[in-house]
């Protein structure tokens, strides 16, 4: 059970996780922070926090869990704030797209990595921000990753794995770099193609057209294209070495597909068509129909 739980970002991510907690019965009371009272105000009268203060430091007093699930560019000016005005033994984990960034920040902030900080990565979310976006069934069945550091408290790990089974999720714990190649590949180069993707064409002289007769395979492909921009230039920022790894890799890949068009190389294209098919038949995801 979490006594006091601040939020230190009541967006999609930090608001679905208050919205589960409360609805599992784990948590007393919860307290938001962000830079704006309209936006704690809308989490108060939507029932996902109790109270809010604009000042983290504020926020986080007397709080035994803190999550901080804001935009990677704004994580170090949080830890500034939030680091010396936490209670004893409060345990602080995130929510992160990128995690060596984030343990970064905070060595850069508090010119350490504390034994009470767990970084965290939920896989799950949604294509739309905001607290008014947030749903209680988010992490259902989703996974989260924990990526302790050499400092953490195995403790702070097991709380923190505690919060998120209750919120449903299912937990896995590896090192923050392997997280960030694995979601380079997964999550960060798929989002770079839909982007892309969709930018190209909407600079097409014909776009209006083209948009016209777009149908399920461009809106499957497209869909994380609509997602919010500032947290993904945040992202390639913050992992942009696995990220250009990934993006060479593809780029390398896609180089061979355009070549088998040009030379008429059947084989070629029969042949990464049907390892592609049998890779993506394979996947077995819970929640296809949910977003990620
Ligand atoms: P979001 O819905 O836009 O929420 C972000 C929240 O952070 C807002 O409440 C915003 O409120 C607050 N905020 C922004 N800048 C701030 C600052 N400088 N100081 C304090 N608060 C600030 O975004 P989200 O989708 O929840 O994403 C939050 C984090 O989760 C990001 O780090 C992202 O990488 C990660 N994540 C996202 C997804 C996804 O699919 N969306 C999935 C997994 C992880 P104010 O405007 O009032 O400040």
């Amino acid at each position: 059970m979490i006594r006091r739980l601040c939020i230190v970002g009541v967006g999609l991510i930090g608001g679905s996780l208050a919205r589960a907690l409360r609805e599992a019965g784990y948590v007393d009371e919860i307290v938001g922070s962000s830079r704006r009272a309209g936006h704690l105000q809308e989490a108060v009268d939507l029932g996902v926090i109790d109270r809010y203060d604009t000042d983290p430091a504020k926020a986080v007093a007397g709080a035994d869990m803190v999550f901080v699930s804001v935009p990677l560019g704004a994580m170090r000016a949080v830890f500034e704030r939030i680091g010396p005005a936490l209670s004893p033994g409060a345990v602080v984990t995130d929510g992160g797209s990128a995690k060596a960034s984030v343990v970064r920040d905070l060595d850069a902030a508090l010119g350490r990595v504390p034994d009470w900080f767990v970084p965290g990565h939920p896989i799950a979310g949604t294509e739309r921000s905001g607290v008014a976006a947030s749903f209680p069934e988010l992490y259902r069945g989703r996974r989260v990753i924990l990526t302790p550091t050499a400092q953490t408290a195995p403790e702070a790990t097991a709380k923190v794995r505690a919060m998120w089974e209750a919120a449903g999720a299912q937990v896995n714990t590896m090192s923050v770099e392997h997280h960030d190649e694995v979601l380079a590949a997964t999550s960060h180069l798929p989002h770079m193609l839909a982007f892309a993707l969709v930018e190209s064409l909407a600079r097409m002289a014909e776009q209006r057209e083209i948009f016209e007769y777009a149908a399920g395979g461009f809106r499957d492909f497209t869909r994380i294209a609509s997602s919010d921009p500032t947290m993904w230039r945040d992202i390639c920022l913050a992992n942009r070495d696995a990220l250009l790894h990934a993006l060479d890799r593809f780029e390398t890949d896609l180089r061979v597909l355009r070549d088998a068009v040009d030379r008429h190389d059947d084989e070629t294209l029969q042949r990464i068509f049907t390892e592609a098919k049998r890779a993506r038949d394979a996947f077995n995801d819970p929640a296809e129909s949910s977003q990620d």
